[in-house]
This record gives structure tokens, sequence and C-alpha cells, in this order.
């Protein structure tokens, strides 16, 4: 039975041509050398952060868990969400945010810690910190799951433009970030890298190819290093993790696992 540890790092709003432009190059290079990848990766509508965690979260579409904008109603039938199901196999979960809305992601009582800091209040500083209380956190304590999150890109994005020259200084910062977690993984750590939804000019939520596609990467002893995969859906990674971890998904979750047997 498989049983990796998994740090999943989404980057709010990485569109994966900003990924292959980064002059900070460890993402582009980590992801092409060191893991199975896609530049192709599929998100689902409406590409709007909230409706994307759930849906990355729960590996359903957002008619099956309901929420179609930033705004968390709770659902009138819920479906476990990743967090949960790592809950009930008894693994210890860590969750790292610099959003207040991502606080509805789990059912209370799933996460052994939740770290917020608020990017509306201290800009850039609070990724940076962010990252370093993971990388702290990480090395010491070795939770099972980790999900980290990083919202800088898309809110320099939406004031400045996607591509445009802050977006892409948030997508180093990123870069560099995502390079300070690799190094503090201790042995047996494998890692997931992606983004919710891309964007363009300063906003995204259409089915714009801009909007819908995102890089997908996976990191670890189960995969094979420098593959790249055509097309995978957001739906898939959380039924992927669970899979990595040796748990099993539930029954009612839509995307399958890309671990090859
Ligand atoms: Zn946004």
């Amino acid at each position: 039975m498989e049983n990796n540890k998994v740090v999943l790092v989404l980057v709010d709003g990485l569109r994966p041509d900003a990924v292959q432009q980064c002059k900070h190059p460890f993402l582009r290079e980590f992801m092409e050398k060191q893991c199975t990848y896609s530049y192709n990766g599929l998100t689902i509508m409406p590409s709007l952060t909230l409706p994307c965690h759930m849906s990355l979260f729960h590996s359903v579409g957002a008619d099956r868990h309901g929420i179609l904008n930033n705004t968390y109603i709770r659902p009138s039938h819920a479906i476990d969400g990743l967090f949960d199901v790592l809950h009930a196999h008894k693994k210890k979960n860590f969750f790292y945010r610099t959003w207040h809305e991502l606080r509805d992601l789990c059912r209370p009582g799933a996460l052994s810690r939740d770290i917020f800091i608020n990017y509306y209040t201290y800009d850039n500083a609070a990724d940076v910190e962010l990252c370093e209380c993971a990388c702290r956190d990480i090395a010491a304590e070795q939770p099972d799951f980790v999900f980290y999150y990083s919202g800088n890109s898309d809110e320099k994005a939406h004031k400045y433009g996607w591509m445009g020259e802050e977006y892409m200084a948030a997508v180093e910062l990123a870069s560099r970030n995502i390079e300070k977690i690799y190094h503090a993984l201790p042995e047996g750590y494998s890692m997931v890298i992606t983004a919710d939804h891309g964007g363009h000019a300063r906003t995204h939520g259409t089915d714009m190819p801009e909007d819908m596609t995102i890089p997908i990467a996976f990191y670890g002893p189960q995969w094979e290093k420098g593959k790249e995969l055509e097309q995978i859906r957001l739906l898939d990674i959380a039924p992927t993790i669970v899979d990595m971890m040796g748990c099993e998904a539930p029954a009612d979750w839509d995307g399958v696992s890309l671990l090859k047997k």
C-alpha cells in the first residue's frame, strides 16, 4: 500500500505560459525535469477561485457542489472533501492560506493546523511569512498532508493585468517559495503543484482557454520524471492524492486517479 505524505501547492491564477516565461526558473525546470506534468490542465466553470477550490477538493463540478461565486453557501447534500477523507483515514492535515474565504473547504475538525496570514494586510510579505511558517512546520512535525495556498499572483493580476510585470513578479515569488518548500521536504514527501484557474486582461471566470487552462504537476517516487501529460483535469487531483497516500476516494467523486498501478 502506498503511504506517501503529500504537499499540495496552489498558486492562484497561475497560467501555464507564466510558468514557462517566469524569470525565476525553478518552477519550470522542476515541472519539466522532476515531475509528471501538464501545461494543459483543465479547470471547471465558472473559473473563479472558490468554485474551483470546491471542485478541486470535492472532485465534482459546480453543478454538484453548488458554489457559483466566491461566497460560500452551505450545500444541501454535502460531499466529503479531500481534507475530510484524509481526516477520516487518521491523517494529519495542515493548511496554509492568505485568503479567508477558503475557510469552508472542509468540515470542522478536519484540520490539525490552519494558518491564515491576510494578503490584504501584508501584501507580498504574507506569502514570504506563510512559506517560512509552512517550511518550519513541515520539517519539524511532518504532517501527512499540507495544502499551501498562495493568492498574491491573482491579486496582482486583477490590479495590473495577467502576464504583466507585477503579475510576473508575483509568479517569481511563487516559484521561489515552491523551491523553498521543496528543499524543506523531509524524506517520504511527494508534491503536487497546480492553480485554480488562469486569467486574461484583469479578470477570469469565463470559458476562454486563458481562464480554463492550468498547470498541474506531480512529483515523488510514484511519478515518472519529465513526462508530459496531454490533458488532465482539476477534478482528478483529489482522487490522485488520496491514491498516492494509500486512502480510498468516496464513491461520489467524479474524478479519477492519474496514478498508474
Ligand atoms: Zn481572481
